[in-house]
């Protein structure tokens, strides 16, 4: 087959999956289309109680006693539209869109995230005559907690010797390791009394570049709530303020990018400002930022604020909790970090969430620990996640070395080998089979979860090419 043979038939492919919504949480229609399409090629398919779809492809003649690999993509997508654009994601079909260099949806994010992966196991099971058995394993919400694969039966992954998980968005990165995570939630009674400085103002942070925590977190980026606690608590040095209200961030994976507080003060908003105008420029000697802006103005609220001896804990904690690179591998990529990612104001209480992540999954224990300690100390109530586990880098993957000589042979291009600080499902395979030798690789997919997601067409083939030649020499062994 030719590289547009193969990128027409992929992408044949997607079209069937791009037809049928799949947004997290709602997996019936994909899961059954996948069901009855593997059934139809006279594949045995099982349905979990989750809804993971799991498929036994039986060996060709002559390749019976070839070990068994297992295929495995997340059948989820994350559904968002742009602004104004009107979209129903358990509805509504995502609208392809196809130039010389892209695969993009009309107004929504595209779904290569997986859906690239799907498509092109079913390519290969279409295509692939000579082979021996494989599995394919369709998880259900990678998205949101990684409910398959946490779910999955370990005797679909027991007698496997390899797995290859098609969730990866550079197509010459081969990733072999995934930090695992624990979420922290913390939570404070506050008690609320009447204001009596003169000024209430708003304080508004912006700007920051933000990003997510698990690829973004080691470029030494501002966290925005730190930053603005930290010049809540530079104005109180000088005058007394009375806090009413601190909120920021959207997500707990996600650096802060803005953040709010409204505060009651006898400064005036001349020297108020000079004073943020010296916290912001301490936050661009520390961070590498160029667009953060602090902004200050009066706000009528007919709030109390938050009473003194609370409102203190809570800066505490924000100053005390670590947010950030908390360390590096040798080879300088981020080994454990932490992101202190909401903050939220309600009448009487006070919500914090934070999400560390390590390729040691000891070190997680460490935060849990940390975290415990810094509740009681500050008096907020602490509720820890379940942790999602690592997939370590420390041993040797022959089978990433196969197929880093498969892809180079084939595109003439260098594979780098690397550990991802994001989570992937294969934590959950290593931990259900230690003795699975697992990679992840896929097509570049650019800007995924978001309205801009994009294929880029011209790495279709060179992965298909490279998953397809691994099966076959690991079949003839
Ligand atoms: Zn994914």
């Amino acid at each position: 087959m030719t590289d547009k043979e193969i990128l027409e038939g992929v992408l044949d492919e997607f079209k069937k999956l791009a037809a049928i919504p799949r947004p997290s949480g709602h997996i019936e229609k994909i899961s059954q289309f996948l069901k009855d399409y593997f059934s139809e090629m006279g594949f045995k398919v099982f349905i979990d109680d989750v809804q993971n779809v799991i498929v036994d492809a039986p060996p060709a003649a002559g390749f019976e006693n070839a070990p068994l690999i297992v295929l495995q993509s997340h059948m989820d997508m994350v559904a968002v539209a742009a602004d104004g654009v009107p979209f129903n994601p358990t509805k509504d079909p995502i609208r392809l869109m196809r130039d010389e260099k892209y695969l993009k949806a009309a107004g929504t994010s595209l779904g290569a995230d997986d859906g690239m992966g799907v498509a092109t196991i079913m390519f290969l099971a279409k295509n692939m005559k000579a082979r021996g058995a494989l599995r394919f394993i369709f998880t259900v919400d990678e998205e949101i907690g990684m409910t398959g694969a946490s779910f999955l039966d370990e005797k679909y992954l027991k007698g496997a010797k390899y797995l290859i998980n098609c969730d990866s968005e550079v197509f010459d990165e081969l990733t072999v390791g995934c930090a695992g995570n624990v979420t922290m939630d913390f939570e404070k009674e506050i008690n609320r009394v009447p204001v009596t400085k003169k000024n209430v103002v708003e304080i508004n942070l912006t700007g920051l570049l933000g990003g997510h925590s698990g690829e973004r977190i080691g470029d030494n980026r501002g966290n925005a709530i730190t930053a603005l606690a930290k010049a809540c608590r530079e104005i109180d040095a000088q005058s007394e303020i009375e806090l009413i209200e601190i909120n920021g961030g959207n997500a707990r994976n996600a650096i802060p990018s803005f953040a709010t507080c409204v505060i009651a003060t006898d400064m005036e908003l001349d020297t108020l400002n000079i004073t943020l105008m010296n916290e912001g420029r301490s936050l661009y000697s520390m961070y590498d930022e160029e667009g953060a802006t602090f902004s200050v103005k009066e706000v009528a609220t007919g709030k109390k604020a938050i009473a003194r001896g609370d409102a203190m804990r809570i800066l505490q904690f924000i100053n005390l909790v670590h947010s950030g690179t908390y360390a590096v591998h040798q080879n300088g990529e981020v080994e454990t970090s932490a992101n202190l990612g909401i903050i939220r104001t309600e009448e009487t209480k006070i919500k914090i969430s934070v999400l560390p992540r390590s390729s040691r999954d000891k070190k997680l224990d460490l935060f849990i620990s940390q975290g415990k300690d810094l509740a009681e100390l500050t008096g907020f109530k602490a509720a820890f996640s379940d942790k999602t586990p690592s997939w370590s880098y420390s041993e040797s993957v022959p089978l990433a070395e196969k197929m880093k000589e498969i892809f180079e042979h084939i595109t003439g291009k260098k594979m780098r080998i690397k550990e991802t600080h994001a989570g992937l499902e294969c934590g959950y395979f290593k931990k259900k089979n230690p003795h699975l030798e697992i990679v992840s690789v896929g097509t570049t997919n650019e800007e995924i979860h978001s309205p801009r997601e994009r294929l880029v067409l011209a790495t279709v083939a060179p992965i298909v090419r490279m998953i397809e030649e691994t099966i076959l020499e690991i079949s003839k062994n």
